[in-house]
């Protein structure tokens, strides 16, 4: 997971943005996580370590690493959530739990109908296996 955490604060730097301890801590908590937590979930583990750290804060590192392709943000129902995991995969959600699971996907076609297809991003709805 440091490999992870390393590239992307690299990124960071990269971007003009400072490496504060309060970014970093971000960074490190999201390259290992595989939760899909919301920029409001990562505050909130957050906030104990870094009383003065503002949700802007977060929110702003968590849309730089998006800006720059080092994590996904997804959309589901009306949260944004976060993944670390950038490779093609598809995310399958339990309506009971509301955990979600990556599931692997073929990499999605070069060309469909004249578009050109940057990612493929699919959403099944169930029940986990523990709430089945
Ligand atoms: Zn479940
Ligand atoms: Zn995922």
């Amino acid at each position: 997971m440091d490999g992870r955490a390393d590239a992307m604060l690299a990124e960071l730097k990269r971007a003009g943005l400072k490496l504060t301890p309060q970014r970093m801590a971000i960074v490190r908590e999201l390259a290992g996580d595989e939760t899909h937590p919301t920029a409001q979930d990562l505050f909130e583990r957050l906030r104990p370590a870094f009383p003065t750290m503002s949700f802007a804060t977060v929110y702003n590192t968590l849309d730089a690493l998006a800006t720059h392709g080092l994590l996904r943000s997804i959309r589901l129902g009306t949260a944004v959530r976060f993944d670390p995991n950038t490779s093609s995969h598809h995310h399958a959600v339990c309506d009971a739990c509301g955990v979600i699971v990556d599931l692997p996907a073929d990499p999605p076609p070069a060309r469909a109908h004249g578009f050109r297809v940057r990612t493929e991003e699919r959403t099944y709805r169930g029940l986990c296996s523990r709430c089945c």
